[in-house]
């Protein structure tokens, strides 16, 4: 090599002159050996392994993140029940021993025993859409409220996945007031759960692998899942002949990434930039999976299965959202965070509604002309 062009190229990859005498520095090996170091995480999920578009979703966010790192965070990613029962997923992050995982893959409003704060991060019922839960929390302060409460728990969280709408569930009788909820026993989860119980229904946990044989024996008379491309796999329509529509107490579930913060602190500013890029995408990615897919497996419920899609009444709807406003009140009540949380999202939800009514409803309205 000339001596210019060898000038040029210990510029280019970055080795100081005086080190090209002696070999490499010594001074420069830390330096390097710290940016090259592989950290290897454990993420724990509430998912079945695999489980499409849920399961998926995490197993991308590990593959991308290897992708992006070139290999320097390598993620193994574990199935409900194989590192951790489904629902330990926070408590194992939290305490964030290496045997349990630096990281989980799940819904924040799986943990309201811990705060009822956290249901506002994933699904409220009447609450925001896909589009406004990501306006809400990426521009509008909201992921910074979700920040500060799962710091009380050394837990960084991450919206990394959304449902979009799910259905309203399936049913063996129709629903033409509020008072065919009376009596009714649902399996429905979460605030929506709540909101059955002040309509005089019956909202009962089920795990997901009980459900159809519930359903089938007659355990249960109703369930909701999630949207049709999930349903269909259940076999819900062999059980069931009615599947309502729209699904009122998740209209955008948002599925979460947390973070042990003593792992998340551990890593070089790189890695972090690419773990947050990695959630990005995946929310981007899963959203457009359920939006792509829902309506295929539906026309297979309809056509192939004979499925009778039912809408909710409008007044039945009306109710639903009247008990809805006094079960999100009360968690509100039950402390200061959640009374927070719950301010932030009112006030967002009252600001994209008045600019919503400009754009998006008269577009869905104008879409069928
Ligand atoms: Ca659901």
């Amino acid at each position: 090599m000339e001596n210019n062009d060898r000038r040029k190229f210990i510029k280019k990859v970055g080795i100081g002159a005086a080190a090209i005498g002696a070999g490499i520095a010594s001074s420069a090996v830390p330096a390097m050996a710290k940016k090259e170091k592989t950290y290897r995480w454990k993420m724990v999920t509430t998912w079945p392994p695999h489980f499409p578009m849920l399961g998926e979703g995490a197993d991308n966010l590990s593959k991308w993140i290897d992708e992006m790192s070139g290999g320097r965070l390598k993620i193994s990613v574990y199935g409900g029940g194989e590192l951790v029962p489904p629902l330990g997923v926070f408590d194992a992050v939290s305490q964030g021993t290496v045997e349990m995982g630096h990281m989980g893959h799940s819904a924040a409003y799986y943990w309201a025993g811990k705060s009822p704060a956290t249901q506002f991060f994933a699904a409220v019922p009447f609450g925001f859409n896909a589009q406004s839960l990501n306006a809400w929390l990426y521009s509008g302060g909201g992921m910074k409220l979700w920040e500060d409460l799962y710091a009380k728990f050394n837990l960084k969280p991450f919206i990394a996945g959304n449902t979009g709408v799910q259905m309203g569930g399936w049913f063996n009788k129709e629903i033409n007031s509020i008072e065919d909820l009376k009596g009714l026993k649902m399996r429905i989860p979460g605030l929506g759960g709540k909101v059955l119980a002040k309509a005089g229904g019956n909202a009962v946990l089920v795990a997901g692998g009980e459900i159809y044989t519930n359903l089938d024996r007659g355990v249960i008379d109703a369930t909701e899942w999630v949207g049709p491309f999930h349903d269909l796999k259940m076999g819900f329509y062999k059980a069931a002949k009615y599947y309502y529509y729209p699904g009122w107490h998740e209209p955008g579930t948002g599925l979460e990434v947390m973070v042990n913060l003593n792992a998340w602190n551990s890593l070089p500013d790189d890695l972090k930039a690419i773990v947050t890029a990695a959630t990005y995408r995946s929310n981007i990615w899963m959203l457009s999976e359920f939006e792509a897919k829902n309506n295929d497996a539906l026309k297979i419920l309809v056509n192939e299965h004979k499925v009778k899609l039912r809408e909710f009444p409008g007044p039945v709807l009306k109710e639903l959202k009247k008990l809805s406003k006094e079960v999100l009140e009360e968690v509100a009540s039950s402390d200061p965070i959640s009374r927070k949380v719950y301010n932030s999202f009112l006030e967002f939800q009252k600001n994209i509604y008045a600019w919503n009514k400009l754009t998006e409803e008269p577009y869905q309205q104008m879409k069928y002309l």
